[in-house]
């Protein structure tokens, strides 16, 4: 099964409280009025030029480890390690804003208003971010009930670069997957060009499959724990969308 998925820019934009989040406001403290207009500008910014879409192509488990290894750089043990072996059904993905946001954010930081620039960039991020989730959803509405999954069955997105897997790991997904419909390319660090692009592994398995123990020497050295939030009960990890956004699958 392989797809391509366009989003209208309204259905991707990112909660604002996980927004100011990113830009370093913690929870329960209320932002000033100055935040609140930097938010609204940078949220009409987001509505005006991004061009969200993505790509989700299904390949076997054994086919998705084989890729996720192929840099041969990876930690000794990995998340995607542990939960790749449970797996029911996966798929390769990339995601992107497209290059008209990225260009904005580069002026804007640049000078143009940095503040705006600072907030439109965290808006950006966290909803790049969720496009993982939302093909996530959309590849299960069509998945589940065939082969191994069950309604149960829970898809979440993982990404080169964290939690064991190295950021290397994107040139054999790139091979594998490879994204050029939707127009991401990778340069010569692995970086994706448009800037906010995502891109990773869907795994879907029995919830119980995406929880493990956060106890690998990386670890230690980890900013965000994100795992936490993502081992929360389905749906109160509050990051889990509806599949929208107009799919064209090929097969
Ligand atoms: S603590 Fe950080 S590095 Fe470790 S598994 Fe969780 S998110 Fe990954």
């Amino acid at each position: 099964m392989r797809g391509t998925v366009r989003f209208a820019a309204r259905e991707v934009v990112p909660d604002p409280g996980v927004v100011l989040l990113r830009a370093g406001i913690p929870a329960g403290i209320e932002p000033s009025a100055r935040t609140r207009r930097l938010l609204d500008a940078a949220e009409r910014h987001f509505l005006a030029l991004a061009e969200p879409r993505g790509i989700v192509a299904e390949l076997p488990p054994a086919a998705c480890a084989e890729a996720v290894r192929a840099s041969g750089r990876d930690e000794p043990e990995t998340v995607l390690g542990r939960v790749l072996p449970l797996a029911e059904a996966t798929a390769l993905f990339a995601a992107t804003l497209g290059e008209p946001l990225c260009a904005q954010i580069r002026s804007l930081t640049a000078g143009e208003d940095l503040p705006l620039g600072f907030m439109l960039d965290a808006l950006a991020s966290e909803a790049a971010d969720g496009l993982g989730w939302r093909l996530g959803a959309l590849w299960r509405e069509r998945l589940v009930g065939a082969g191994p999954t069950s309604a149960a069955t829970r898809v979440l997105p993982y990404s080169p670069g964290y939690c064991g897997w190295h950021v290397r790991g994107q040139e054999a997904l790139f091979r594998a997957l490879p994204p050029d419909p939707v127009g991401i390319v990778l340069n010569a660090s692995c970086l994706m060009s448009p800037l906010k692009s995502v891109s990773g592994v869907l795994v879907a398995a029995a919830p119980e499959a995406h929880r493990f123990q956060p106890d690998f020497p990386f670890c230690a050295a980890c900013a965000t724990h994100e795992c936490r939030a993502r081992m929360l009960p389905w749906p109160d990890d509050g990051r889990t969308p509806s599949g929208e956004g107009e799919v064209s699958w090929i097969s």
